[in-house]
């Protein structure tokens, strides 16, 4: 195929599907093209860019016939920047492609043709739902700039708005990059390494209104922040946290080790369902609060708990979804491998009175089988790994004991696919999976699947 086709070559194709990161593909004579910018079922003017043996990639030259589900976008750098990906695509079309893609998996590699794979649970205004903003800051031509990163790159897109995250995260973005200069502190510079504000982190409690802002500089010294403090509080007065944090490190990674508050409090309370959490600076939280609850309460109805249970909460972070459970359970036992986050775990059952929730440090894989070995009995498993699924040692662990009920929780429908084929092999059924949108314009989906034994 490829030999009739060359760089440069312009076309009209038919596009077939969407791929899982937003990319459009249409087929010549079965050979893929991938093309930005498109949807399903349009026709469209391309142009190569790149043809590799199996696959090649064009550029999108005109929309020949639109898709019904084409929208405009609403925000102004949706084309360049890499935050988003569907924001051409009706947020019903998303919703339906969200589910088409889980169904997919579902018969692709679960093998489970016959499993309801339910409408996918969207937002009623999917925008502004981010509680967290990450944003990097950097000095081009001697001015800051501040936004997010074109898809693949360090490269920032300048910008005032972001549709996604909160209001505060907008006029902070604008602000700080405005008056930099003014107080005298330059943006990093990845390349040379000099300079000093890194990133600005926001967060905001939903339920309290409390909102966290973070600066992440190269030094210590932060001769001016008198003045950022000041700012900071004259635009957002509702900040009740203000935080340095160091990172002297040439790395991608946002945040250094040392933290220190430079205004009100460490850490800022949020509310899921009627349990409160304990957020600091570096603390792991979902970042779409409403649909959290969406999500944990699909869990708790999945877990159908009637308080005689002792439940196994895999992969707990900071033990929300424990806690969302332990008001009808006996016992709840979490397990997560990052200790800082079972320090808060720990924390905030505490400050929620509760004391039938238990947390434990190390991986699940071998956190449990030793718990089991220690002659500890589980009714219910509820796991929600990170995106590479389930250890196959814990999965193994699963299939010895056979808990009556597993909750699989999951924000990557290949790997939960995959986990689900080797736990229907070893004996359970899968009833039903509930897609959840806590990533609208994205093209993430969250699941939440249900397992009994047979
Ligand atoms: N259930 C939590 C967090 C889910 S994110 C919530 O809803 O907020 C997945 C978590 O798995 C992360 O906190 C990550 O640190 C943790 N993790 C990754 N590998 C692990 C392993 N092998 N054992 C236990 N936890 C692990």
């Amino acid at each position: 195929m490829t030999e009739r086709l060359n760089k440069q070559d312009r076309l009209t194709v038919y596009v077939e599907d969407l791929t899982h990161d937003g990319s459009g593909v249409a087929k010549i004579d079965g050979y893929p093209l991938f093309i930005r910018d498109v949807l399903p079922e349009e026709e469209a003017v391309i142009e190569i860019t790149k043809l590799n043996k199996k696959y090649g990639f064009a550029k999108l030259i005109e929309v020949t016939k639109p898709s019904p589900n084409r929208v405009n976008p609403p925000c102004h750098v949706f084309w360049t920047c890499g935050g988003c990906q569907l924001q051409h695509l009706s947020y019903e079309g998303q919703l339906e492609r969200k589910r088409k893609m889980v169904r997919d998996v579902m018969d692709r590699i679960a093998k489970l043709p016959h499993v309801p794979v339910h409408p996918v649970m969207g937002m009623d205004h999917p925008w502004r739902y981010r509680n967290k903003s990450q944003i990097p800051f950097q000095e081009r031509d001697g001015e800051a700039v501040a936004g997010f990163y074109k898809t693949k790159t360090h490269e920032i897109v300048d910008t005032d708005v972001c549709l996604i995250q909160t209001e505060e995260a907008d006029v902070l973005m604008e602000t700080i990059k405005r008056e930099l200069r003014q107080i005298g502190i330059h943006a990093y510079n990845e390349k040379t390494h000099r300079g000093v504000l890194r990133h600005v982190v926001v967060r905001k409690a939903r339920a309290t209104g409390e909102l966290m802002v973070v600066l992440v500089t190269r030094t210590q010294n932060l001769a001016q922040k008198d003045a950022m403090i000041e700012v900071i509080r004259k635009v957002v007065p509702n900040v009740t946290s203000i935080i340095q944090n160091v990172n002297t490190k040439r790395t991608n990674v946002i945040f250094g080790d040392e933290t220190i508050v430079l205004y009100g409090e460490p850490v800022i309370v949020d509310t899921i369902g009627d349990i409160k959490f304990e957020i600091s600076a570096r603390s792991f939280y979902q970042v779409n609060p409403e649909q959290t609850e969406v999500l944990y309460n699909q869990a708790l109805t999945y877990a159908n708990l009637s308080g005689d249970e002792t439940v196994i909460d895999a992969y707990c972070g900071i033990g929300t979804i424990s806690l969302f459970l332990a008001k009808q359970a006996k016992e709840v036992y979490g397990v997560e491998i990052v200790p800082q986050a079972i320090e808060d775990a720990k924390r905030n059952a505490v400050i929620n009175g509760i004391d039938n929730a238990h947390f434990e440090a190390g991986p699940a894989e071998i956190v449990i089988p030793n718990w089991y070995k220690d002659g500890k009995e589980f009714d219910v498993l509820v796991v929600d790994p990170p995106r590479k699924g389930c250890d196959e040692k814990l999965l193994t662990t699963i299939l010895e004991h056979q808990p009556k009920r597993i909750v699989y929780v999951s924000c990557n429908p290949a790997t939960l696919a995959r986990d689900l084929r080797i736990l229907e092999d070893g004996g359970y059924r899968t009833q039903e999976v509930q897609p959840v949108d806590m990533f609208p314009h994205s093209t993430h989906v969250e699941c939440v699947a249900l397992l009994t034994r047979e």
